[in-house]
């Protein structure tokens, strides 16, 4: 492909993405939730855009969008490429929607060539866990985990998921022929980074090997509430106090570990009045790291420490853990692939964790996964100045192309033939 057809093909998928950040259920800024009208409308321009190549597109049972670009020959595997097409409310243009644009761009640029694996453009109708409060509502129907329990969470309006799915015109009784059958050979995902890291780097593109676990744990400090004009310095009990020093311990200790990181982001002080020495103070704790290892043990520490101090203070700690998430691995063999086609565009090859949640950590169960993070000017994301670099866009499909040629030449294939 000629640069000037690059250059082309990545406004395009960007001009595509601000198209269909104007289907959305708020007037001026851009939210679209699980299977709401704005959604049926986004699907039907991406059908549009998929005409040219005379393909089934269809709308899976869970909502999710796929489209199935044939390979060279009938009976070959398929390789899923996707991402997510909801969104978070006052959401930028690019998170999840750009991974399933750069899949449409990817068949475009096949000009119509067929591979020894056919290609199935996936975008899933939930990840963002916005409407229902639980996330990956789409990507579970493929591994097979949109089962009872979660078609009947509801959400505010009182609608639960399997109601959901029927009012849009679908029928929760297919839900498992959404389940991915053995054809598959894997998934590819590209999305933006949303955070700094690229382009502190200052580099375009970066291999995934892995989605960070995490551990949320709720931590309450408790001293005795008393008169904050009377109760002199060396006789208090103050909460407050001991969750401000147990807090700059937790920051401390995540500086002083590679990849961890951890954070207190939400604090409540009870009586929570000025004059009124703070008896009860309750915090949150969000530690995440590649390593499960790492992590844990960091929790186990922060907990002693809060503790520590707690007796240190005369005051009592008690803890509660609210999640505790694995990381996931993705595949070491596309992570490779991935990295040498990064490579064949000139970038310098570099792997990292994602701090953050992704499909690919879902279908990782079913399916060898991967993903390509896209540099994020100034690492910001899930606002409307969300953005993204045209010459970044044009490097991921020179990278997408690549590691298509690679994968039909790989041993991965071959096996499957
Ligand atoms: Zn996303």
């Amino acid at each position: 492909m000629t640069t000037g057809e690059m250059h082309r093909r990545a406004e395009e998928a960007i001009a595509r993405c601000r198209r269909l950040a104007l289907f959305s259920e708020d007037q001026g800024s851009t939210r679209r939730t699980f299977l709401s009208s704005p959604m049926r409308d986004c699907y039907q321009e991406i059908a549009r855009w998929l005409e040219p190549f005379h393909i089934p597109v269809r709308v899976d049972a869970a909502g999710n969008l796929r489209a199935s670009y044939p390979a060279a020959k009938s009976g070959a595997p398929k390789l899923l490429v996707g991402s997510h097409l909801d969104t978070v409310p006052n959401a930028g243009a690019y998170d999840g929607i750009l991974g399933v644009m750069l899949a449409v761009g990817l068949l475009e640029a096949l000009h119509g060539r067929r591979l020894p694996f056919g290609i199935e453009v996936v975008g899933f109708s939930e990840e963002e866990g916005v409407r229902f409060g639980t996330p990956f509502i789409g990507s579970r129907a493929l591994v097979g985990r949109l089962d009872e329990e979660l078609l009947n969470v509801q959400d505010g309006q009182g609608i639960s998921v399997q109601k959901a799915i029927e009012e849009f015109g679908l029928n929760p009784a297919e839900i498992s022929q959404a389940c991915l059958s053995a054809e598959y050979i894997g998934y590819i995902e590209f999305h933006i980074e949303q955070g700094p890291v690229l382009e502190k780097l200052g580099q375009p593109l970066a291999a995934v090997d892995a989605i960070a676990g995490q551990s949320r744990l709720e931590v309450t400090f408790f001293g005795r509430g008393n008169h904050a004009g009377t109760t002199p310095m060396h006789l208090r009990y103050d909460a407050l106090a001991g969750a401000a020093e147990w807090i700059t311990a937790v920051e401390r200790r995540a500086r002083s570990t590679t990849g961890l990181v951890a954070t207190v982001g939400r604090i409540e002080a009870k009586p929570g009045a000025t004059n009124v020495i703070a008896g009860e103070v309750r915090l949150s704790l969000d530690v995440r790291h590649g390593s499960d290892e790492i992590r844990i043990q960091a929790v186990e520490d922060l907990v002693e420490q809060a503790q520590e101090i707690a007796r240190r203070r005369g005051l009592t700690a008690r803890w509660k853990t609210l999640l505790e998430q694995r990381a996931v691995a993705m595949d070491p063999f596309l992570v490779a692939e991935i990295e040498r086609a990064i490579g064949k565009t000139g970038g310098a090859p570099h792997r990292m964790v994602s701090g953050a949640g992704h499909d690919a950590m879902i279908l990782a169960e079913k399916v060898p996964a991967a993903m390509i993070f896209l540099r994020t000017p100034g690492g910001i994301s899930h606002d409307p100045s969300e953005s993204v670099a045209v010459e970044d866009v044009e490097k991921a499909i020179d990278c997408g192309l690549h590691l298509l040629d690679q994968l039909a030449a790989s041993s991965l294939i071959r096996e499957r033939m």
